[in-house]
């Protein structure tokens, strides 16, 4: 039994630490498998959180360099978590090609934006949310949520990733103050339209545990109900911390692997070897 993660961030973006800071503490870990996915550049916003375009070959390299130094102990992944933004960039974009990725995963964390060169963050600051909500959807949360949704659908279909991060995580917005209740119709109608374009296109969906672990979300990203509807769509998932420091790459697992057998989960994907398998999943780890 094992953990595997393939969602972290270190010092390249907003995670705390070096590279190698990860790998020594996966290996104490007792890990076989490790990704790095740092936030992509986004070369036309201004954004404190991803990695500059000028750091990404060293990047590269700096992962290339852990890959052989450990491969005796832990085999290292490069992959890079991309936004999408319509019209401007994606995990295919044609800048991230010669990177030499292991995997993508395309997440949205921006909703429009102020103007053509700031976008709007949905997981930042409440006031950054609040500011967007007012100003480019005029206080309608729903319009926003569904223009949220809409985006992750459109990068389905157009600029598909190998996994889908954080399906829902808008919603930890509520922990800080009730915007919408995520068992409303409309809600639930959005989420599953999502789940559907994702069991159509083949992507993986991450089940992230970062929610949990930063108590910013009471539920897993995405959230039981949306475990329940993916499992009937027999969407493949994967299990992932989102961590940002050594400490919480396997954050929360257990927790998520006990969710996930009660709504019928009981095998994930993983990518070892080269190639994505199916393994089983339980509290105690990854059966392989
Ligand atoms: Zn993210
Ligand atoms: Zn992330």
């Amino acid at each position: 039994m094992t953990w595997n993660n393939y969602h972290s961030h270190t010092n390249y973006c907003d995670g705390t630490d070096v590279p190698e800071a990860y790998v020594k503490a996966a290996i104490a870990a007792g890990m076989k498998v490790y990704g790095f996915s740092s936030h992509a550049p986004i070369p036309f916003f201004e954004c404190k959180w991803t990695m500059n375009i000028e750091s990404l070959e060293e990047y590269t390299l700096e992962i290339a360099r852990l890959k052989h130094k450990y491969e005796d102990r832990l085999e290292i992944l490069l992959g890079l978590e991309v936004d999408y933004v319509p019209d401007r960039m994606g995990p295919t974009a044609h800048f991230l090609q010669t990177a030499g990725l292991d995997y993508t995963i395309g997440s949205v964390h921006f909703v429009d934006g102020f103007g053509t060169d700031k976008g709007w963050e949905i997981d930042g600051p409440l006031d950054i949310f609040k500011k967007g909500l007012h100003e480019i959807f005029s206080g309608d949360v729903r319009k926003a949520v569904t223009r949220y949704f809409e985006l992750t659908r459109m990068m389905l279909d157009e600029d598909c990733p190998d996994i889908v991060g954080h399906l829902d995580k808008i919603k930890m917005q509520n922990s800080r103050e009730l915007f919408f209740k995520e068992d409303e119709p409309w809600y639930r109608d959005e989420l599953r339209s999502t789940l559907e374009a994702i069991a159509d296109s083949g992507a993986i969906m991450e089940v992230n545990t970062r929610g949990l672990y930063k108590k910013r979300s009471s539920e897993l990203y995405p959230g039981t109900w949306a475990l329940e509807q993916a499992l009937a769509l027999d969407i493949p998932i994967m299990l992932n911390s989102d961590g940002h420091h050594p400490q919480e790459i396997i954050g929360e697992f257990a927790t998520a692997a006990t969710i996930l057998n009660k709504v019928g989960y009981h095998s994930a994907m993983i990518l070892a070897d080269g190639r994505w398998q199916e393994v089983g999943l339980s509290p105690e780890g990854l059966d392989y």
